[in-house]
């Protein structure tokens, strides 16, 4: 049996007469750059988050960019940032002159150690970047307190977490609405993936809003006349209509996401090697990512490679030690727990599309590898 990692190609092929409409429509009218069905995206993830704002950008690390841009995350300033994400939750606001205030993460979830956080804080701190990382958000009260206190901006860095929510204040609120702003990428393998770039900036400040929708478009509102050195960041069309299909069955594969976790859960919870995914705190939690982690984590993934399921380290290196990073003199030894993480998790296939049968078997294998 072959058990892709990821797969786009079958909701392509279960779904396909609607793909192929919705492409096709945008074909005909030909309005590539910012045409109707960009709005009506923007519109439905809206309401879909209950945010006041959002605007399509071309990827999520664009929107991050845009983000830490007009909160003035620049020279001169630092940011509080976990060494465990992707690099992308770190370069946005480095490009623009500022520099990390890395934090090390919690061994069990993996999110930036909030507590740490403060410890971390300088003179120049101006922002914070909680990562929704895997499953679940943040300590969003904790985190909001902290930046209060501090007078932090706060970026939700919800690349990964679509369909997330908290309970915030008394009430459910959805990943990046919380903040300042927040971030999603529509990556093709993130659970509201599209066939190609894509990304979201969402806020609820009518003048964010403003500024960031003109960033998008050179920093302009009439054509021609730019009143900041803004960006060409612009979700694609295609990539708008595509995504709207997808947002239509988003619950669903959220919810076969759910089932399949819990049947990985059953099937591994007897193997002392391996520790299952821990959810704390007043999540609703998605599995963007089924992520165990394994001792003899790379003999696993060689062994699960030669019996065809495949697999993916997120993250194999911490930010600290990233070579464009060296400036900073960070060695190994100072974040021990991403550290640590980097060499143990593992994460297993994980889309709606998945089967009951390629879980059972990808079970086995790993059952098979720790008793051989
Ligand atoms: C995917 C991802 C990004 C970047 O999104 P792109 O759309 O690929 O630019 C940023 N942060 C995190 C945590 C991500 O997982």
């Amino acid at each position: 049996m072959q058990v892709p990692f990821y797969t786009s190609t079958r909701e392509y092929h279960d779904r396909k007469a609607e793909f192929d409409k919705a492409i096709q429509e945008v074909l005909e009218k030909g309005d590539f750059i910012l045409g109707s069905a960009v709005s009506e995206f923007e519109n439905e993830v809206k309401a879909y988050t209950k945010s006041k704002h959002a605007l399509g950008v071309a990827n999520g690390s664009d929107a991050l960019v845009l983000a830490s841009d007009i909160c003035e995350l620049k020279t001169g300033t630092e940011v509080l940032t976990p060494v465990f994400t992707f690099f992308a939750s770190t370069s946005c606001f480095v490009r623009l002159g500022a520099k990390p205030n890395f934090v090390d993460v919690d061994e069990e979830t993996f999110l930036m150690d909030l507590h740490q956080a403060e410890s971390r804080i300088t003179k120049n701190t101006r922002g914070i970047l909680p990562v929704h990382l895997f499953t679940q958000m943040v300590d969003m009260t904790l985190c909001m307190d902290i930046a209060k206190k501090h007078n932090l901006s706060v970026i939700e860095d919800a690349a990964e977490a679509f369909g997330m929510e908290q309970k915030y204040q008394g009430e459910w609120k959805a990943a990046g609405c919380i903040g300042d702003f927040g971030v999603y990428s529509f990556f093709p393998t993130k659970t509201l993936g599209g066939y190609g770039d894509g990304g979201m900036i969402t806020t609820q400040s009518d003048e964010y809003f403003a500024k960031a929708k003109s960033l998008r478009v050179h920093g302009t509102t009439v054509k021609y006349y730019h009143d900041y050195v803004g960006y060409n960041s612009r979700l694609d069309t295609l990539q708008a209509a595509i995504l709207r299909v997808k947002l239509q069955k988003i619950d669903e594969g959220i919810e076969k996401r759910l089932s399949h976790a819990n049947l990985y859960r059953e099937l591994l919870k007897d193997i002392d090697a391996i520790k299952l995914p821990v959810i704390k705190g007043e999540n609703k939690p998605v599995y963007y990512v089924f992520t165990i982690k394994a001792e003899k984590r790379d003999a696993l993934a060689e062994y699960l490679k030669n019996a065809g399921v495949g697999t993916s380290i997120y993250y194999p290196v911490p930010l600290h030690l990233q070579k464009c990073f060296s400036d900073l003199n960070h060695k190994k030894g100072d974040f021990p727990v991403a550290e640590k993480l980097c060499t143990e998790v593992i994460a297993l296939p994980m889309y709606p599309e998945l089967t009951k049968e390629e879980i059972e078997y990808t079970c086995e294998k790993i059952r098979a590898f720790y008793k051989g």
